[in-house]
């Protein structure tokens, strides 16, 4: 056994892992990073990138498809899904050339292996093979898997987001369990690019964690689609052949389709590590950490997806800086769940900051007013052939709690709304800051201006 000494030791290099290193080494702390596959974790290989390449391929082909109806003679000749993925690939292959100099030019010391906790008398440290990595500190920043149904296997022609973006050719027909993210994601891309596509969500609505207004938005325009969306859906089972899959609802109906993309949530991969066996609290398979994300063993911290709240990937960058300037004294301030502004990538775009108008509701009662545009009246909206809502949440007299979008390319502008509700502005704080034209971002602006008392494209 061979032990190493530095000052802070990261299990798994993904968002929260990798960003604690580069955060910890620029603050002059050695520092060793363990994974076992590839740094970027799912993000960069199997998640976020990937999926993100996929979705503009997809919208390539719309554009295409719609171009006669700007004026441009072009017609779809058909997808090369070979061609997609080779695209996908080179996007990831590139940010990952990035990132692996990044780490190297800070001094960060990366160990290739399955990593393993261990806390004994000299504190904690991290085994790979007959290695030990102790750290004045160490992280753990795992990451999350694909959960599926009890007794639904992964396998053939049933598959997860990961094997679904390892498919070498667009299916001709998709069934797609779950109606949250990944779900809305990939069967928009698939329709785009060809696919017939049903998706079943156990819930009223798609991407149920959103306003019901933007939900319904969405719905809207995946009916326009053609995407069949099967809300209440309650699944019973599946069976494949070589061919395809045939799933059964509870209520006895059928449906087949040449895959099932299972996206019924993520868990937090934390089994099989050490965790429990060096005293780590766990809730539910997720490790259990304080407001400043130290876990029930001193000086070893959590970052990630396997800490619980939101699993995305700017999330654990940020937690993963956060609990590198905390062990360098930094005292950081901690970033509120609420204010991490969450993106489906969809055709239509669906965007969020802050809580729904029902969660404000709950809250404040009837002292909450919603302002809701439709992008119909907005130019570039128009221009870009999109549809949706900007929405805002208020309370009366009081500061934004909450902003919805929906439409095309609206992903980049919730990051006004993350300002809003951060900074708990008023919508008379916001009226009188332009918003160019034409763009967008004016639909924002016409909802602040409304809940300011003085609309402009609205009555
Ligand atoms: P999710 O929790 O977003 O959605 C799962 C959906 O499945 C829910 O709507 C749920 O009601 C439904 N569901 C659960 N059991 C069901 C059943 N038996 N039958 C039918 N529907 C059922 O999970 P996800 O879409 O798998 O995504 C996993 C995580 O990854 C999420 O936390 C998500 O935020 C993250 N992610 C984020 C992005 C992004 O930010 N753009 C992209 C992909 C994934």
């Amino acid at each position: 056994m061979t032990d190493h000494v530095s000052d802070l030791v990261i299990l798994g290099g993904g968002s929260a892992g990798y960003a604690a290193a580069l955060r910890a080494a620029e603050l002059g702390r050695s520092v060793v990073l363990v994974e076992q596959d590839r740094l970027g974790g799912t993000c960069l290989h199997r998640g976020c990138i990937p999926t993100k390449a996929l979705l503009h391929s997809a919208e390539v082909a719309d554009q295409v498809r719609a171009a006669a109806s700007v004026g441009i003679g072009a017609t779809l000749e058909g997808v090369d899904a070979e061609a997609v993925a080779a695209f996908r690939e080179r996007i990831v292959a590139k940010k990952f050339a990035g990132l692996e100099g990044l780490v190297r030019a800070r001094g960060i010391t990366v160990v290739a292996g399955v990593g393993r906790l261990v806390v004994d008398a000299d504190g904690p440290a991290v085994a790979v093979g007959d290695d030990r990595y102790r750290g004045a500190d160490v992280l753990l920043a795992t990451g999350s898997y694909t959960r599926t149904l009890p007794g639904l296997e992964l396998a053939g022609r049933v598959i997860g987001s990961e094997q679904a973006l390892a498919l070498r050719e667009v299916p001709a027909s998709v069934i797609v369990l779950g109606g949250g993210v990944i779900g809305v994601e990939f069967a928009s891309a698939w329709r785009s690019l060809g696919a017939e596509v049903t998706i079943l969500e156990a819930l009223d609505h798609l991407v149920p964690v959103e306003d019901v207004a933007a939900s319904k938005a969405l719905e809207r325009a995946f009916r326009k689609r053609g995407i069949t969306a099967r809300l209440g859906a309650r699944f019973a089972s599946v069976s494949q052949t070589d061919a395809g899959v045939t799933v059964t609802l509870e209520d006895g109906g059928q449906l087949s389709a040449d895959y099932l993309l299972v996206a019924v949530g993520r868990g937090p991969a934390t089994a099989g590590m050490g965790f429990e066996e060096a005293g780590i609290a766990l809730d539910r398979g997720f490790v259990t950490v304080d407001a400043r994300l130290q876990t029930s063993v001193p000086h070893v911290w959590a970052a990630g997806d396997i800490v619980p709240g939101l699993q995305l990937a700017h999330r654990g960058f940020q937690q993963g800086i956060f609990v590198a300037e905390e062990i360098a004294g930094l005292n950081p301030v901690a970033v509120a769940e609420h204010t991490i502004p969450r993106i489906t990538y969809s055709h239509p775009e669906v965007a969020s900051v802050g809580v729904t108008e029902e969660a404000a509701r709950a809250e404040h009662g009837d002292a909450v007013v919603a302002y809701e545009y439709n992008l119909a009246g907005n130019g570039r909206s128009e221009i870009i052939g999109t549809s949706g809502i900007a929405k805002v949440v208020r309370v009366a007299d009081g500061p934004v709690l909450g902003v919805h979008l929906v439409g095309d390319r609206v992903g980049e502008l919730i990051t006004e709304g993350q300002l809003a509700v951060a900074w708990e502005a008023h919508p008379e704080d916001i009226a009188p800051l332009l918003h160019a034209h034409p763009t967008q971002s004016e639909a924002l602006g016409e909802a602040f201006l409304a809940l300011a008392g003085k609309p402009l494209h609205a009555l």
